[in-house]
């Protein structure tokens, strides 16, 4: 999985074509690595973001980057874990295509994405994990317009589990 990558690292930092934020439903920021990307980008990213009117968990919108080093923000909200009989899963793995679909579409070559849902909305590592990196794969392998994407962990336990989960894809 050549153009596959994790590292560990602050997603607010990467000059890449896009950067996906784990976005909430209305779009208009708050805590983790959204208020992080809303910081850095600056007050023209809430700017753009009112104009959207939200986001269905799932899906996805793009904005700007702003003072990002990143060109693009895709925001997408993540499901929240509530035991994971409530679509979770197929929420999640959603939230990955939607995002990539919409950088194909703005020509991106380079995409970065957090680890969606698991940190405040509690979806499980170890499975967020090996649906992200299976979503992405299965993007990629019909998609060669997207050169490489990473998953840029904020914590070494993060990384662990995605190293694994791309592992075993392998
Ligand atoms: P969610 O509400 O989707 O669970 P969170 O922002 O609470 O989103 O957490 C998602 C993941 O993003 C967590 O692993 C968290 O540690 C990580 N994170 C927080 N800040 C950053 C950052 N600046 N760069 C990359 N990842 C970050």
């Amino acid at each position: 999985m050549p153009n596959i990558e994790i590292i560990l690292g602050d997603i607010t930092k990467q000059a890449v074509d896009a950067i996906v934020n784990a976005a909430n439903c209305s779009l208009l920021g708050g805590g983790g690595v959204d208020g992080a990307i809303h910081r850095a980008a600056g007050p023209e990213l809430l700017a753009e973001c009112r104009t959207l009117h939200g986001c269905e968990t799932g899906k996805a919108k793009i904005t700007k980057g702003y003072r990002l080093p990143a060109k693009y923000v895709i925001h997408t909200p993540g499901p929240v874990w509530h035991g994971g009989g409530h679509g979770e899963e197929e929420l999640l793995r959603s939230c990955y295509r939607s995002c990539l679909e919409l950088a194909s579409e703005n020509g991106c070559r380079t995409v970065d994405f957090p680890s969606i849902s698991t940190g405040v909305y509690r979806f499980p590592l170890e499975k967020a994990s090996r649906i992200a990196v299976k979503a992405i794969a299965e993007y990629l392998a019909d998609h060669p317009e997207i050169q490489r994407v990473r998953m840029v962990c904020f914590d070494e336990r993060t990384k662990a589990f995605y190293d694994r989960a791309l592992e075993a894809l392998r």
